[in-house]
């Protein structure tokens, strides 16, 4: 166990922000763990990473930061027929890009085993622990209800030197899968379900993603848990609310052994509507393709956030805004929505980009000619670009409406409408095909009204985007919307049936300003009007450029 002492002279001036910053002063102030604070973020590798681990990272990385303590990443790989490498590294990934600095410390609970072991060993002969041949169904039908007792196992009994003998035959390998497990003798007749004879070890011959065939007995998370925080010097392990009626059993288990105790403190864990966040779940999305991998961008995956467009900054804001509490409860996705806006909008460079264009011919305009455009108005530094204009250029087709209702203030037959940094345009001819479909607009411009420059002073009430056609870069668009219908799909027996059908849709001809051939995999623009978008990393290619809408401009969903 280091010693990282918070130095007194220097002590972390700030307001408690939370509930666990609180008992954090306490145990400082009471000199409790001698001024050391650690952490850690210990996963299962056997999924991505998702929102409400996200939350984890912030609060314990937070914690650790603040306090000058230490922060670990570990891994806790104690189920080999679940854990994957593919996940261990994408939980690197997603630690680092959320900016959880672990510097070097990475650990493996595999790497434990050992000492596990050695410890399960210690607990047989203080007589606190025995070797019972009851296959699960039988200790599960043995383990009583709330208002009955459990009944103790006919091997609870067995001599030190018997049980010894069985759980090193177990390790060697000498009993089929479930034939034995190892059980701490605890209370079968214990109110708390967990202190009935809890199952420490179980054999399982599999081969592990790290260890490879050297174990063929694995522990239990119950068992494993509290063991490695107490291995790794953990200060505060801190966890989410269903651990609470664990911690007697961590408890019993690091007192029986007279090990390095660290203090486990719950938290509630993050809800998000409109999706789901069970690892089971996920996996269940991927493995039967209702998405497109654990990165597609509607899934509530870091990577699929990452890739989605959404900034660490703005993940680690919203943990912020959510901040942390002793009750569950269901927070609403539009505040992370918020949190993502609220970053791009400071951080975006604008572009004009038209999704579904339509063609307007400006029939008074001949030769071309570069019009000035603002970055980024929210940041002065970021200064203006040049955007060609020219003759034929695209605007979006729901900014012309042949029939328009009363309110409508962009292009109509005989109407003006300015076109943004450039002039102000009027429809004169409406061009259709055989079927009755607009595929062209006859406009003229007004040389006079020219942005910034011109003398007239005529005002018109709708501003639209354009691009011009010649000019005009291809890309495909996809646009994201919730992947579920209802609020709280998690809690639905039938949840797959609640994919929302429409959560995905796929322009094939947008057409943008051409600084944005340049763009690099994951550059982040405001496409004027149309939302925030980024490069696509996965189906971009040298000949084609992929955009996802990452959030739109407002909140679409609040009625
Ligand atoms: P499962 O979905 O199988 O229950 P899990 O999400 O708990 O798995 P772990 O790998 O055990 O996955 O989680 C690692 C850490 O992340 C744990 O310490 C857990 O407390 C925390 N965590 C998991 N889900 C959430 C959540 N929704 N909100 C906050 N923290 C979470
Ligand atoms: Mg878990």
């Amino acid at each position: 166990m280091e010693e990282t002492k918070n130095t007194n002279e220097n002590p972390v001036e700030r307001k408690p922000k939370n509930f666990i910053y609180e008992i954090i002063d306490e145990d400082n102030k009471n000199d409790k763990w001698g001024g050391r604070v650690h952490t850690r973020f210990p996963p299962e590798p056997n999924g991505y990473l998702h929102i409400g681990h996200a939350k984890s990272i912030c609060l314990n990385y937070g914690i650790a930061r603040d306090y000058n303590g230490k922060f670990n990443l570990r891994f806790d790989d104690t189920n080999p027929e679940k854990e994957e490498q593919e996940y261990v590294d994408s939980i690197v990934e997603d630690v680092k890009w959320l900016g959880g600095d672990f510097g070097d410390r990475v650990f493996y609970a595999s790497d434990y085993f050992e000492q596990m072991y050695q410890w399960a060993v210690e607990l047989i002969k203080k007589g606190k622990a025995y070797v019972c041949d009851l296959n699960a169904e039988e200790i599960r039908a043995s383990r009583g209800t709330l208002t009955e007792q459990g009944k103790e196992s006919a091997y609870r009994n067995r001599s030190v030197e018997e049980n010894l003998d069985l759980l090193e035959r177990m390790r060697k390998g000498e009993f089929e899968n479930g034939a034995k497990t190892l059980r701490a003798k605890i209370d079968m007749a214990s109110p708390n379900f967990n202190m009935r004879d809890p199952i420490m070890y179980r054999i399982v011959h599999a081969d592990h993603h790290r260890q490879g065939k050297d174990w063929c007995i694995y522990p239990t998370y119950d068992w494993a848990h509290g063991n490695e925080d107490s291995i790794e010097g953990i200060t505060h392990s801190i966890c989410t609310l269903e651990f609470q009626n664990h911690r007697p059993l961590y408890d019993w288990f690091l007192d029986s052994l007279g090990v390095y105790h660290p203090q486990q403190i719950e938290f509630a864990r993050l809800n998000l509507s409109y999706t789901v966040m069970s690892k089971r779940k996920l996996l269940q999305l991927v493995k039967e393709n209702f998405v497109d991998g654990w990165d597609d961008p509607r899934m509530p995956t870091i990577s699929g956030y990452r890739r989605r467009g959404y900034t660490a900054e703005s993940i680690r804001n919203f943990a912020e805004i959510i901040g942390v509490a002793k009750r569950d409860a269901l927070t609403d996705i539009s505040l992370l929505e918020f949190a993502v806006r609220d970053d791009l909008n400071k951080n975006a460079q604008r572009a004009m980009a038209v999704l579904k264009p339509i063609k307007v011919v400006l029939t008074n305009y001949e030769g071309e000619e570069n019009l000035e455009a603002v970055n980024n108005p929210e940041n002065p530094n970021a200064g203006m670009r040049l955007v060609p204009f020219s003759k034929e250029l695209y605007i979006e087709e729901n900014d012309f409406m042949e029939n328009p209702p009363k309110g409508f203030h962009r292009l109509i037959p005989g109407g003006e409408v300015r076109l943004r940094y450039a002039y102000i345009i009027k429809c004169e001819e409406v061009i259709k095909d055989d079927d009755g479909n607009v595929v062209e607009l006859r406009c003229t411009y007004d040389k006079e009204t020219k942005s910034g420059t011109g003398t007239s002073t005529k005002k018109v009430k709708g501003v639209i985007h354009w691009v011009s056609a010649k000019d005009a870069v291809d890309a495909e668009v996809r646009l994201y919307d919730r992947l579920f219908v209802v609020e709280n799909p998690g809690t639905e027996e039938d949840w797959l049936s609640k994919i929302n059908p429409q959560s995905l849709e796929i322009i094939s001809n947008a057409k943008i300003e051409p600084f944005i051939r340049n763009a690099k995999q994951q550059d982040k623009f405001q496409f004027e009007r149309m939302g925030y978008f980024c490069v696509d990393t996965k189906y971009t290619t040298p000949g084609k450029l992929v955009f996802n809408r990452t959030v739109t401009l407002k909140d679409s969903w609040k009625k």
